[in-house]
């Protein structure tokens, strides 16, 4: 599928134009708002009336989240029992969330999977519109169920984690998520586990773990619609596939490496992000400017539909705490030249669904050819799964 056919299907990103806006041309009001804002609170506080008595709050309502005294019982307010608080460590909690993927056929190695009828069935590309969002619903779906679980069985209360905690709940409820203290990134999805450096500040933490999960979910994108094309269920093999498919060419390494850089920026601030790990890619790309413009407006397309996934845990409320710590602790300036440079359209679904159609179909011829490299991703991805508690 020619590359600059798919400009027919495209619209504007309003969204992330007007972001971008907000940063090159802050708004004047921003300020003065918080001023005031301290300034109101200075008057609220009476202190000469201040005797009130702190009590210890060691139970919390499991629906509303609000927290209660010793003794009490039930949340009058909801009609639930209350639970104990107690101190949950997200750091040290085991999730491993799954997604699974039923289908007629179950393939046992890759030879079975890699095969000219399969390919000739890749080619047809039976992918429609509803068949991708089903797809995204499934990933949101399964990912609440695996939240809400979590949340039940360790009695987590929401509302008492840290921003930084929360959104690494969300993360774990995606992957699972390990911390390492060496090298130079500050994190690195593998296989299927996200790795993140915790010797970076919270705001950066939680930027890390938004893109990371983007390369992770890009690739459960990928790894979904494979299924759906061949009909199979979802093994380790599909996911290694994926992987491949996304990592193997610089052209697919440009559209996965700009959804990821983008979705960060989404959540938190444009213009402070890493621009020089898509920028290394583009330079090894040979193509006329309008097709690589083409490649970061899939991965911009790709980032709003990740954006979409998120944001089924991740409120207006939380959205604004994540925007505040950030703001509050990346105290650079936002990178203007790169930030005006960024593409700003987006491609509506018919066209999102050619663009799948574009990475996965030579992804998949390619790794006819690399059944080797295959074999040992699924090797580490076995090994990943055996390491886990
Ligand atoms: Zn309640
Ligand atoms: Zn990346």
């Amino acid at each position: 599928m020619p590359l600059n056919e798919l400009s027919r299907y495209t619209h504007d990103d309003v969204g992330k134009r007007n972001a971008i806006a907000d940063i090159l041309y802050p708004p004047v009001a921003f300020k003065s708002m918080r001023m005031e804002r301290m300034g109101d609170m200075v008057c609220d506080i009476d202190f000469d009336s201040c005797d009130f008595e702190v009590v210890e709050k060691t139970k919390f309502c499991p629906k509303c989240g609000e927290e209660f005294a010793d003794g009490e019982l039930v949340c009058f307010n909801c009609m639930v029992k209350l639970k104990d608080i107690k101190d949950v460590s997200v750091r040290d909690l085991e999730i491993s969330p799954e997604f699974n993927v039923e289908g007629t056929n179950n393939f046992n190695s890759f030879e079975e999977i890699l095969t000219e009828e399969n390919l000739e069935r890749v080619n047809r590309f039976k992918l429609t519109i509803t068949d991708y969002r089903r797809i995204i619903r499934n990933i949101k779906q399964s990912v609440l169920r695996t939240l809400d679980e979590a949340v039940r069985k360790n009695d987590i209360n929401l509302n008492s984690l840290s921003i930084e905690d929360k959104v690494l709940l969300f993360a774990k409820s995606f992957v699972n998520v390990d911390y390492k203290s060496y090298g130079g990134e500050l994190g690195y999805f593998e296989f299927n586990k996200i790795y993140v450096d915790d010797r970076q500040l919270p705001a950066l933490m939680i930027t890390t773990l938004f893109h990371e999960l983007s390369h992770f979910l890009l690739k459960e994108i990928v790894a979904q619609a494979l299924c759906h094309l061949l009909d199979c269920t979802k093994t380790s093999l599909i996911d290694s596939i994926a992987v491949f498919i996304l990592s193997y060419t610089p052209i697919n390494q440009l559209i996965d490496e700009y959804a990821a850089h983008t979705v960060e920026g989404r959540f938190t601030l444009f213009g402070y992000q890493d621009y020089s790990s898509f920028l290394n890619i583009q330079r090894t790309i040979d193509l006329p400017d309008e097709e690589i413009e083409m490649l970061k407006t899939i991965g911009n397309t790709f980032s709003a539909d990740i954006k979409d996934i998120l944001e089924s845990f991740i409120d207006d409320e939380l959205l604004a705490d994540i925007k505040d710590i950030f703001r509050r602790q990346i105290l650079d300036k936002p990178d203007y030249k790169n930030l005006a440079l960024e593409n700003c359209t987006l491609l509506n679904s018919r066209g999102m669904v050619q663009a799948i159609g574009f990475v996965v179909c030579d992804g998949f011829a390619i790794s006819m050819e690399n059944v080797e490299t295959l074999k040992e991703y699924n090797a580490h991805w076995e090994d990943n799964n055996e390491h886990q508690g």
